[in-house]
């Protein structure tokens, strides 16, 4: 009894300190939940990185996490414009081949 209290109120707290943040999809524009997209970072090298743990430094940009997405941003070069560079293809392929699987 007491025990189910105590885990709703902790409950409660958790939901009161959880900040959603939202970003927007450089591929489609609709705006998500950050965890819902991909981060992609641009470093201070100038390569072109997926941020696996969202610390990444850099210049960021989001896209959502399915391949259409993806596939659009190279396409229409969202991603080049959002950093406003070029993106190495080394770079693209690796960016492609980490993403793969993982949407
Ligand atoms: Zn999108």
């Amino acid at each position: 009894m007491l025990l189910t209290k105590n885990l709703r109120n902790l409950k409660k707290r958790l939901m009161k300190s959880k900040t959603v943040v939202f970003r927007k999809c450089v591929s489609c524009g609709k705006i998500k939940e950050k965890n819902g997209l991909f981060r992609i970072v641009r470093n201070k090298a100038g390569s072109v990185l997926l941020d696996k743990t969202g610390h990444e430094e850099g210049r960021g940009a989001y896209i959502c996490r399915n391949k259409e997405c993806f596939e659009k941003a190279f396409k229409k070069k969202a991603l080049e414009r959002s950093f406003r560079s070029g993106i190495e293809p080394e770079d693209k392929k690796r960016l492609i081949e980490e993403t793969e699987g993982l949407g």
